[in-house]
């Protein structure tokens, strides 16, 4: 089963039937990270619609000012969410800096509660690596994935040793530095994303919709350059997230029956 572990699928407005018809049709376990409360309550509804979508609630660094004084809402949403993103920090895209407090400040309030609550985290670290580092391992928040990682070699290298989760995503078929990544991620930690609908279009500054397929080619393009075969890939990323997810305390009671029954 493909796993494409950061999605924002509450993006594709007129696209979404096909979305999830592609979801459906090609066995796609999607992780649907929200952008705010607005973006999470949507994907509820989304994830209604289909057992491989697993909705989870989380503020994106770009909207973090606007939440850094209303952390008990944060606090309600986060309880009913079977898992933590998309969180984290963003010191590079982010130009205003007067944003940077409130990031800090929200940040550490949802990796407070995951760390509270057992959940697993999605984490955006564009220029914060060092800090969210340091932030997991202050509240010993052990099941993180990193999403599209692209910062320095050095800090990688202690969050594999921390034993965090690393997505490759579209990303991949472009940049030398994420193949390099891609190539240095130990086979139990690597994990596979398209963060569609959008990161074509932003990397390609075109108008390309990512659809759900796009796991595929990331696969094949992972494998290549890790010499190994999209299926074996398919098959090693599909354990590692099995391995996130096992035993997980919220996701007893929430309904991922169609990964559960590919888990046994
Ligand atoms: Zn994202």
């Amino acid at each position: 089963m493909l796993i494409d572990a950061h999605v924002h699928l509450d993006k594709y407005g007129d696209l979404l039937d096909e979305a999830l018809e592609q979801i459906e049709t090609e066995r796609i376990f999607t992780v649907a990270t929200a952008m705010d409360i607005a973006s999470y309550l949507e994907l509820r509804k989304i994830g209604d619609r289909s057992e491989l979508v697993l909705p989870t609630f989380g503020i994106h660094p770009r909207r973090a000012a606007e939440y850094a004084n209303r952390l008990p809402e944060l606090g309600r949403n986060i309880e009913t969410s079977p898992a933590i993103g998309e969180i984290g920090l963003d010191f590079h895209w982010v130009k205003d800096t007067s944003t940077y407090s409130a990031q800090r400040k929200v940040l550490e309030f949802f990796i407070a509660a995951a760390a509270e609550q057992n959940k697993f985290v999605n984490l955006h670290t564009k220029a914060g690596e060092k800090e969210i580092l340091d932030l997991l391992e202050k509240y010993d928040v052990r099941r993180a994935i990193i999403h599209w990682y692209s910062g320095p070699l050095d800090i990688l290298r202690a969050m594999i040793d921390f034993g965090c989760y690393f997505t490759i995503g579209v990303e991949v078929h472009y940049s030398e530095h994420i193949k390099a990544i891609a190539k240095l991620i130990p086979d139990h930690l690597l994990l596979t994303e398209t963060d569609n609908p959008g990161a074509l279009k932003w990397l390609n500054k075109n108008d390309e919709i990512g659809m759900p397929m796009a796991i595929q080619n990331v696969v094949n393009k992972v494998a290549e350059l890790r010499q190994s075969t999209p299926e074996q890939t398919e098959d090693l990323v599909h354990d590692n997230f099995a391995r996130l997810l096992a035993n997980d305390p919220a996701l007893n009671d929430y309904l991922i029956t169609a990964f559960k029954r590919t888990l046994s």
